[in-house]
C-alpha cells in the first residue's frame, strides 16, 4: 500500500479497547467477606500494575474523545483504550480513583442510580450474601424448579449462589426481584446497607467527575433491560439519564447495559437509549471495537478478572482474540 494511504488508514481505522472492571478490592479473608467474589476484578496492587501497563502501551482516552473524533474533531491517538467500571461500588472511589488520579488515567464509571440514591447493596450481591449467611437448610425456588440443600461450607454456598444466579438471570426482571425478596423474607434477611457492599455517593461521583473522570448510566435498579416490560424498560433508561444529569449538572452521553450479555438488551433497548439522548452504549460481550463503527450502541469490552496475572492481562489487552474470556457467566 502507498505510504499516504497507509497513514490515512491509520487515521481513519483504529481498534478501540475498552476494559471492564467491577470492584477493585483487597479481600484478605474470604471467609469474612460474604458478598460476590466474582465481582472483584483486581486487587489494588494488580490494578496499579495494570494501569501502569496501560499507560506504557496504550493511549488512555475518554468516551468524550471518541465523540469528538467521530464528529470531525481531534482524531484519536494511535492506540486508544478506555477504562470502565460497572455498578458503582464505593471501592471505585476509595481504591481505584486515587490510583487513576496518580497515574493520570481517565476512566468511566457506569452507575445504577437507584443504588447511589439508596446506598443499598445490589440485588445479586445481596442474594449471594443471604446464601452465604442464612441459617436455612434448603433453597427452594419454584419458578426455577430449584430445590437443593444449602451446603455447610462457604465454598459450597458460593457455588450454589453462582448456579442460582445463572438460572435466575433467565427470568424476567420482575420475577427475579420477587424471588430475591421472597427468600429475604423467608430467611429474615431484608436488604440493608453493608460496609462490604456499598455504592458510591453522589458527592463522591461529583468529586470524581470534577477531577476528569466520566460518569455514565447503568440503569436505575440494575434490572436486565431486555427482561422488563417496554414501559418499565424505557423508564429505567430515561430515569437513569435524568438523575445523572441532575446530580452531576453535566451532559451524560454513555450507558452500559446491566449484565450486558446478548440477551440483556435488544433493538428496543437501543432505541430507548437513543431516544433518551445517549450517544453510545457498552455491552458485556468480549471484543475490540474497530473504528469507525456502525455499532456505537454495542461497544464491546474486555473483562478484567482477579485471577489474571500481569502477563495474562498484557496478553489479553494485546491479543484479545486469543486471550480474552470468550464465554463467561458474569453479573455485569
Ligand atoms: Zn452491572
Amino acid at each position: 500500500m502507498l505510504p499516504g494511504l497507509t497513514s490515512l488508514r491509520q487515521v481513519l481505522r483504529k481498534d478501540l479497547r475498552i476494559l471492564a472492571y467491577h470492584r477493585v478490592l483487597q479481600v484478605d479473608e474470604p471467609t469474612a467477606f460474604a458478598f460476590d467474589l466474582n465481582e472483584v476484578s483486581a486487587s489494588p496492587a494488580q490494578f496499579y500494575a495494570q494501569m501502569q501497563l496501560v499507560k506504557r502501551h496504550y493511549d488512555p482516552i475518554r468516551f468524550h474523545d471518541v465523540l469528538v473524533a467521530g464528529s470531525g474533531g481531534a482524531p484519536l491517538p494511535p492506540r486508544p483504550l478506555i477504562v470502565t467500571f460497572d455498578d458503582g461500588y464505593d471501592d471505585n472511589y476509595h481504591v481505584a480513583f486515587p490510583i487513576l488520579r496518580e497515574l493520570g488515567v481517565p476512566a468511566m464509571f457506569f452507575v445504577s442510580t437507584g443504588h447511589i440514591d439508596s446506598g443499598q447493596p445490589y440485588a445479586y450481591d445481596w442474594l449471594v450474601y443471604m446464601l452465604c449467611r442464612t441459617g436455612a437448610r434448603r433453597l427452594s425456588v419454584s419458578e426455577l424448579d430449584f430445590d437443593q440443600p444449602i451446603p455447610e461450607t462457604l465454598t459450597g454456598r458460593r457455588a450454589l449462589a453462582k448456579e442460582l444466579l445463572f438460572h435466575l438471570k433467565a427470568l424476567d426482571a420482575v420475577t427475579q426481584a420477587t424471588v430475591i425478596a421472597r427468600l429475604g423474607e423467608a430467611w429474615g434477611m431484608r436488604p440493608e446497607k453493608h460496609a462490604q457492599c456499598r455504592p458510591m455517593t453522589w458527592d463522591q461521583l461529583r468529586e470524581m467527575h470534577a477531577a476528569g473522570m466520566e460518569v455514565g448510566a447503568h440503569g436505575v435498579h440494575h434490572h436486565i433491560l431486555a427482561k422488563l416490560a417496554p414501559a418499565a424498560m424505557i423508564a429505567e433508561v430515561h430515569d437513569s439519564m435524568r438523575t445523572l444529569r441532575r446530580e452531576l449538572g453535566a451532559p451524560v452521553d454513555v450507558m452500559s447495559y446491566p449484565v450486558g450479555g446478548p440477551d440483556s438488551y435488544n433493538a428496543q433497548v437501543i432505541d430507548a437509549a437513543r431516544q433518551a439522548g445517549f450517544r453510545m452504549a457498552c455491552n458485556y460481550v468480549t471484543g475490540v471495537n474497530r473504528l469507525p463503527t456502525a455499532a456505537y450502541f454495542e461497544l464491546q469490552r474486555l473483562s478484567v478478572e482477579s485471577e489474571m496475572d500481569l502477563d495474562w492481562f498484557a496478553a489479553m489487552t494485546a491479543l484479545p482474540e486469543v486471550f480474552a474470556h470468550r464465554k463467561r457467566v458474569r453479573l455485569g
